[in-house]
C-alpha cells in the first residue's frame, strides 16, 4: 500500500522541482532575444546540411517559448505555426529546444509535432484565406455540419487536408474545421523568420497612454501613446512596466496597457466575487483553459493578481467565471484559494467520469541490471525508455482523476512477482506492461500487444491498444496476440504487455529514440485505457 503512494508522488515531486527552477531563472532582456532569433533564422540558413539531431515543429499559433518546463517559468520569446527547432532534450511534457547558438529554451509538447528531421528548417505549408466577406467554418466537409465559426479575409490558416470541394483549416484556439474550397483561395506561404521582428512591438490598448523616464508613476512624463499605437518593446519587466523604445530614448509604460503579440490570447478581466464564495487570486500570468487540464486549449489568459469567482472544482483544476457568460479553468497551484472549496461542485468531465476511482497500475518494464533490449544502433537502453513512457503515460492518466500507480518510477530492478504483486494489492483495474521488443530479422518493425487469456477483458484490452497504439505511432501493426508472460499469465487483474517497438530494427530504434515518440506512443494507450475504463462502467 505504502508503496503505491510514495510510487504516485513521482509527478508532484517533479512538479514542485520544476517549480523551483523557475522561479530562479532571470527575466531576459527582449532585446536580447531579437538577436537570439536572427541568430536562430542564421542557424537554421545552415541546418540543411546540419542533419542530425531530431526537431519539433509548431502547430500552433504564438507558442511561449519558456526559460523552464513549466508553465510558471519566463516566456523568453514566442514562436509561429511552422517553425522548427531542434531538441536538446525532453522533460515530462516539454521539449527542450535550441534558439540560439548557446541559448535554449521549453515548448509544451501538445503544441508541437515531433518525429521526423524535417529536410527544410522553415517547412512551407499552404494557407487559406476567405474570399467573401464572411466564410462559415463547419464540423466537417459538407453544408450538413454545424457552423463551428465563419473567417474573413485578412486572416490565413494553415491548410490541414482537403477531402473532395473542401478544405480543413486550423483555427486559432488549435480547432479544426472545415471551408469550401470555391470561397477561399489558398497559397503557400513560407513560416517566415522575419516576423519575429515585428513581434517585438506591443500594441497600445489604452485610449491615451504616457510613457515615463522611469518605472514609477510619479516619474516624468516623455509622451503620450494613442490607442492601437505600436511601440517596440525592450523588456517586458516584472513590476507591472515595460521598457520600451520612444522616440530613440528608452522610456516606461504600464504592462497592463500594452498587448504583446505573443500575448495575443485575451486577457481575462477580474471578476467581482460575491461575498460568501469561493474566490482564486492568480499568482502570475496563467492560462485560462477550456477543460480541467493542460491538455486543452487556452481560452485566455489571466493576469498576476487578477480574481475571479470559483464555480466547479476537477481535482487540482478549478472552474473560474470569466465574464458573465464564460468560464475557463485554471490549474489551483498556480493560484492563491480564498473562502472554502467544500461548497463548490466537483465535475467530471466527459473524459474522466469513467476513471475516478479506477486504478491503472504502469509497469515500465525490466530496470536497474536488467537493462532490457539494447538498441543495436544507438545502445540505448529498453529500460529507459520503458519508464520514460510510462511516466509520459503516467502524467495523462492523472489529468482524468484515475488513480495510477507505477511499478517502479526510477531505475531499480522490480522482480516479476514484486510487480504482479502491486497490481493486486493495488486492487487495480488494469495493468499494463511496457517493452520495447527485439527480433532476430532486423527488418521486422512495428508495434504489438500481447494478452495471456483468450476470451474477456484481456483480450479486448489488447485489442484496443494494439489498435491505438498503430493508429497514433503510425507503425507496422503486428496485432494483438496470446503471450504466455509472467506478469499476465500470474496477473488476475485485466492486463496486458505492450511491444512498442523494435529495437533491432533501424527504424523502430530511431523513432524510438525521438524526442516525440513517448508523447505519441502515450497517447494511443491513453486512448485505449480511457475508453476501455469507461467501457467497464457502462
Ligand atoms: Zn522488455
Amino acid at each position: 500500500m505504502s508503496k503505491g503512494r510514495i510510487l504516485q508522488k513521482w509527478s508532484r515531486r517533479e512538479r514542485a522541482n520544476r517549480r523551483k527552477k523557475g522561479v530562479k531563472e532571470v527575466v531576459k532582456k527582449r532585446n536580447r532575444l531579437i538577436a537570439l532569433v536572427l541568430l536562430f533564422s542564421l542557424i537554421f540558413s545552415l541546418a540543411a546540411f546540419a542533419e542530425e539531431g531530431h526537431f519539433v515543429k509548431v502547430t500552433a499559433y504564438d507558442v511561449n517559448i519558456r526559460s523552464g518546463p513549466d508553465t510558471e517559468t519566463t516566456v523568453i520569446g514566442t514562436a509561429n505555426f511552422g517553425d522548427s527547432f531542434e531538441v536538446i532534450s525532453t522533460m515530462n511534457d516539454w521539449y527542450q529546444v535550441r534558439v540560439g547558438k548557446d541559448a535554449f529554451g521549453w515548448i509544451h509538447a501538445s503544441l508541437v509535432k515531433a518525429g521526423t528531421r524535417f529536410a527544410a528548417p522553415n517547412p512551407t505549408i499552404e494557407v487559406v484565406e476567405a474570399n467573401d466577406v464572411q466564410v462559415n467554418v463547419r464540423g466537417g466537409a459538407s453544408t450538413s455540419y454545424e457552423i463551428v465559426t465563419t473567417i474573413r479575409p485578412g486572416t490565413r490558416y494553415p491548410l490541414l487536408q482537403r477531402s473532395g470541394d473542401w478544405i480543413q483549416i486550423r483555427l486559432p484556439d488549435e480547432r479544426t474545421g472545415w471551408v469550401a474550397s470555391w470561397l477561399v483561395t489558398t497559397s503557400e506561404n513560407k513560416a517566415k523568420s522575419t516576423a519575429k521582428s515585428e513581434q517585438m512591438q506591443a500594441t497600445v490598448i489604452a485610449d491615451e497612454l504616457n510613457v515615463r523616464q522611469e518605472p514609477a508613476l510619479g516619474a516624468t512624463v516623455l509622451g503620450t501613446l494613442q490607442q492601437n499605437e505600436l511601440v517596440a518593446v525592450q523588456e517586458e519587466r516584472k513590476d507591472g512596466w515595460t521598457e520600451i523604445e520612444y522616440d530613440g530614448r528608452i522610456g516606461y509604460v504600464a504592462s497592463e496597457y500594452i498587448r504583446l503579440p505573443g500575448h495575443s490570447i485575451l486577457q481575462a478581466e477580474s471578476r467581482p466575487v460575491e461575498a460568501g464564495l469561493a474566490q482564486v487570486i492568480v499568482k502570475e500570468q496563467v492560462n485560462l483553459r477550456t477543460g480541467p487540464g493542460t491538455n486543452f486549449p487556452v481560452l485566455v489568459s489571466g493576469r498576476a493578481g487578477s480574481q475571479f469567482a470559483v464555480t466547479a472544482k476537477s481535482g487540482a483544476w478549478l472552474q473560474v467565471q470569466i465574464d458573465s457568460e464564460k468560464k475557463a479553468w485554471v490549474a489551483s497551484w498556480l493560484t492563491e484559494v480564498q473562502g472554502s472549496l467544500d461548497g463548490v461542485p466537483e465535475v467530471h468531465g466527459s473524459l474522466d467520469s469513467g476513471l475516478r476511482g479506477k486504478t491503472v497500475v504502469l509497469d515500465a518494464g525490466h530496470g536497474g541490471f536488467d537493462v532490457g533490449a539494447v538498441g543495436r544502433q544507438s545502445g540505448v537502453f529498453e529500460k529507459d525508455l520503458n519508464l520514460a513512457l510510462a511516466r509520459t503515460l503516467y502524467n495523462k492518466l492523472l489529468t482524468t482523476g484515475a488513480r495510477v500507480v507505477m511499478t517502479r518510477d526510477d531505475d531499480s530492478f522490480v522482480s516479476l512477482d514484486d510487480r504482479v504483486q502491486i497490481a493486486e494489492r493495488e486492487q487495480a483495474d488494469l495493468f499494463v506492461s511496457l517493452h520495447y521488443n527485439t527480433h532476430a530479422d532486423a527488418n521486422i518493425s512495428g508495434s504489438m500487444t500481447f494478452y495471456y487469456s483468450e476470451n474477456g477483458a484481456d483480450h479486448q484490452l489488447a485489442r484496443q491498444a494494439q489498435q491505438e497504439l498503430v493508429a497514433s505511432l503510425g507503425l507496422p501493426d503486428l496485432g494483438a496476440r496470446f503471450g504466455d508472460y509472467y506478469v499476465l499469465r500470474e496477473n488476475r487483474v485485466t492486463s496486458i504487455l505492450v511491444e512498442t517497438a523494435f529495437l533491432t530494427n533501424q527504424q523502430d530504434e530511431w523513432s524510438a529514440k525521438e524526442a516525440g515518440h513517448q508523447e505519441l506512443a502515450a497517447e494511443g494507450l491513453f486512448r485505449a485505457i480511457v475508453s476501455n475504463l469507461q467501457e467497464q462502467r457502462e
